[in-house]
């Protein structure tokens, strides 16, 4: 049994997106800060309307999924697939883009706290094309399981625990076989989970602090920071003194290039040329439904 160490620490940069949505990026600030499949991490994170009210305004993707994981607010997502989604606190969107998606993501909210995550995972180049899909996760359908410590743990994607005693997640089975976690740890519980060898592994803190690694040889990652694993097949975290919330995602690598252009992202250039020309001309979604 090997403990995964923490090989590498990103610090979320503040930008903006959409139409000027304020966020935190940790994954996918830089073409360098990835892991793969895993392309980019977004917190947003204000109770000033400023900072959010313009939203996500109908913009396209092709080439990957994206989970919007929501914990304050509500916003509303709409489609070229004439799909409407109410996304409120504790709900979960999953989409995967493949050939193409136009769509919009709106706060539904003029005041107040809007707090959330959207992740963005590749897929493999033989997925890339498929036509697009998207669900739309209530809360009450995410497992929530209590850790022996005090905390829980809710089971967003894949497999938790363990083989006798396993929890399936809201969503399983995707291309590359997400788990994602989210983790509310009391204040010093430690937490370890079997991490499947051949997947790539990070976690992000969102609230508090935490050490990672083996007993004796941890590393501190603090809030708003996101620590990538090294190889092992178990993952080791203890929770600071004011306790953690921790997403922890793992899943395996596509070992394909990665070329991306603002929302698309493909193995080539040419395929991003593709992207381009098919958007301006109107067919990137003529596959999508
Ligand atoms: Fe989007």
């Amino acid at each position: 049994m090997n403990i995964r160490p923490v090989e590498r620490i990103i610090t979320a940069m503040e930008t903006s997106d959409g139409a000027g949505v304020r966020l935190r990026r940790s994954l996918g600030q830089t073409q360098f800060a990835r892991h793969d499949p895993f392309l980019l991490l977004d917190e947003f994170n204000s109770d000033d309307p400023d900072d959010y009210i313009a939203g996500f305004p109908p913009h396209p993707h092709r080439g990957f999924e994206t989970v919007t994981y929501m914990l304050d607010g509500l916003m509303v997502h709409e489609d070229h697939l004439g799909n409407r989604g109410e996304l409120g606190p504790g709900a979960v969107q999953w989409m995967t883009a493949a050939h193409g998606i136009i769509h919009s993501e709106m706060p539904q909210q003029k005041d107040g706290l809007l707090r959330g995550f959207q992740l963005w995972i590749n897929l493999p180049g033989s997925l890339k094309m498929e036509p697009a899909s998207y669900r739309d996760i209530k809360p009450q359908e995410i497992p929530q399981v209590p850790l022996s410590c005090g905390g829980t743990a809710k089971i967003i994607a894949g497999h938790f625990g363990l083989k006798d005693k396993q929890t399936v997640g809201a969503v399983a089975g995707n291309a590359t076989k997400v788990d994602y976690f989210d983790l509310k740890l009391v204040s010093g519980e430690v937490f370890e989970c079997a991490v499947v060898a051949d997947r790539n592994a990070f976690f992000y803190v969102y609230d508090g602090q935490v050490r990672s690694g083996e007993p004796g040889q941890v590393t501190s990652v603090d809030r708003w920071q996101a620590a990538l694993l090294g190889d092992g097949d178990r993952w080791r975290v203890e929770a600071g003194d004011q306790g953690a919330g921790v997403l922890f995602l793992s899943a395996i690598p596509t070992g394909e290039p990665v070329v991306q252009h603002g929302p698309f992202v493909m193995n080539t250039r040419e395929e991003i040329e593709q992207a381009v020309r098919e958007y301006s001309a109107g067919t990137l979604t003529a596959n999508g439904g």
